[in-house]
C-alpha cells in the first residue's frame, strides 16, 4: 500500500494564529483576561448562548470548577457514565465525592436517563452527562429526573462545540457545561477549555475560584478597591498566547466544521454497504440532533473482530483506534467510586468500537484509503 501512514487527526491550522501569538507576545499583556481573552470568549458565546463564558486553562479544569462551585464533598455522589473520559470522576473525586457509574444506551454511547434514575440516592447532588461525539444525550428525560429530584445537570460539551438537541444547543442546558480546547478537539489552544455558568447566580463565585480564590476580576473592573483572598479557588486562567491561538481558530470555525462534515459524510454514506455485510453498525445521529462531525465510529460484532479490524488497518497505513476503557472497571473507578449496577452496554460499547481518521482538510486520496481500507476487511482474496 502506497504513501506515508495516515494518521488519526491533525489540529487545525487557522491562518491569524501566529500573527496573533506575535501581537501577544508584543504586547506586554501575556497572562490570561486579555483583550484575546475577551475576543474569544464572545465567538463562543455566540455559538452557545449561554449565561456566562469562562475560558479556562482545560476542560478538565473547567470539570473541577463544578465540583467547587456546587460545593460537592465527602459523602456526596455526582452519577457519571461509566462510558466517558476519566477527568468527569477525578473531578469529583478531586473534592472527596464518589462517582457513581452508570450505563449507557448502546445507539448513541450516551448516558441511559433509565440507569440515571435507578442510581439515585438521598446523597446524589448532580448527573454528569457527556455528549459523546457531540450526539446530544437524551436530554430531556434526564432534566425531568433531575427536577423531580432536585439535582443538579452537568454538562461535558468536550466534543459538542456546535451540536444541538431539537435546536437547543448543547453546553446551554446544564447548570453548567464544559469546554475543552485539547488539540484533538474540532477548535483548539494547544490546551485550554471553558466554564459555561448558566446560572447567573453562580457566576461571581466562578469568577473567584478561577482567580485563585480571590475577587481579583471584580478589582479589575473597579467594583472593589483592593483585591484578596475570599473562597476556594486554584489558578484556572487560559493565558493569553493560548487565547489568541483560540480565538483565531473560532473565526474559522465554519469552514473547520464544513471541512469535518466532509468526510463524516463520506464515511456515513460509503461504509453503509461494508456495515451490513461485516455485521457492523455506523455511528448513529437520532433525527432530533445535529452533530459537529467530532469523531466516526464504528461497532464491530464483537470485541475479536474489532482487534482485527484495527490490526489490518495498521497493516494498511491506517491509524484507527479504540476509544474510552470503562471506569467501573478501571483501577481508580473501582476503589473511589460507586457502581450499583452492571455497565455492560458500556463495556460491550468499549469492546467493540473503532474509530476512523478524521480532521479538518483531510484530503480526498486519505477518505478513499481509508474507506478502502475498512472495506477490504473480511475479503476472502
Ligand atoms: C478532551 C476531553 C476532556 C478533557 O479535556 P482537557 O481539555 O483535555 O482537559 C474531558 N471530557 C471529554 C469527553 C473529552 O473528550
Amino acid at each position: 500500500m502506497a504513501g506515508a501512514p495516515i494518521v488519526f487527526s491533525r489540529p487545525f491550522r487557522s491562518a491569524r494564529e501566529l500573527d496573533n501569538l506575535t501581537a501577544v507576545l508584543n504586547s506586554g499583556h501575556v497572562h490570561g483576561d486579555g483583550a484575546f481573552t475577551a475576543s474569544a470568549a464572545g465567538r463562543l458565546k455566540a455559538l452557545i448562548p449561554s449565561g456566562s463564558v469562562l475560558l479556562t486553562s482545560s476542560g478538565t479544569h473547567a470539570l473541577e470548577m463544578m465540583s467547587i462551585l456546587l460545593g460537592l464533598g465527602p459523602g456526596d455522589e455526582v452519577i457519571v457514565p461509566s462510558f466517558t473520559f476519566p477527568s468527569a470522576a477525578t473531578a469529583v473525586t478531586l473534592v472527596g465525592a464518589t462517582p457513581v457509574f452508570v450505563d449507557i444506551d448502546l445507539r448513541t454511547g450516551n448516558i441511559d436517563p433509565q440507569a440515571v434514575a435507578a442510581a439515585i440516592t438521598e446523597r446524589t447532588r448532580a448527573i454528569s452527562v457527556m455528549h459523546y461525539g457531540g450526539v446530544g444525550v437524551d436530554i430531556d428525560p434526564i432534566l425531568d429526573i433531575a427536577r423531580e429530584a432536585g439535582l443538579q445537570v452537568l454538562e461535558d460539551n468536550a466534543h459538542g462545540l456546535g451540536a444541538k438537541y431539537r435546536g437547543t444547543p448543547l453546553g446551554t442546558v446544564g447548570v453548567l457545561a464544559a469546554q475543552s480546547f485539547h488539540d484533538t478537539k474540532n477548535v483548539h489552544s494547544g490546551e485550554g477549555g471553558a466554564l459555561l455558568v448558566n446560572d447567573p447566580s453562580l457566576v461571581e463565585r466562578a469568577e473567584i475560584i478561577r482567580e485563585k480564590g480571590t475577587n481579583r476580576s471584580r478589582f479589575l473592573r473597579g467594583q472593589v478597591d483592593k483585591y484578596t483572598w475570599v473562597d476556594h479557588g486554584s489558578s484556572y486562567l487560559m493565558n493569553e498566547l493560548s487565547a489568541s491561538v483560540l480565538d483565531s481558530q473560532l473565526s474559522e470555525f465554519d469552514t473547520i466544521q464544513r471541512l469535518r462534515h466532509q468526510v463524516w459524510d463520506r464515511y456515513a454514506t460509503e461504509l453503509v454497504d461494508w456495515a451490513r455485510n461485516a455485521g457492523a453498525t455506523l455511528m448513529h445521529v437520532p433525527e432530533d440532533r445535529e452533530h459537529p462531525a467530532h469523531l466516526f465510529y464504528l461497532l464491530m460484532p464483537d470485541g475479536g473482530s474489532r482487534d482485527a479490524l484495527l490490526s489490518h488497518l495498521r497493516g494498511l497505513g491506517v491509524i484507527a483506534t479504540f476509544h474510552y476503557i470503562p471506569l467501573d472497571s478501571s483501577p481508580a473507578g473501582l476503589t473511589l467510586g460507586r457502581t450499583p449496577y452492571p455497565c455492560d452496554n458500556s463495556h460491550s460499547f468499549s469492546d467493540r468500537l473503532v474509530r476512523l481518521p478524521l480532521w479538518a482538510g483531510m484530503d480526498d486520496e486519505s477518505v478513499d484509503r481509508v474507506i478502502d481500507a475498512v472495506t477490504s476487511f473480511g475479503d476472502r482474496g
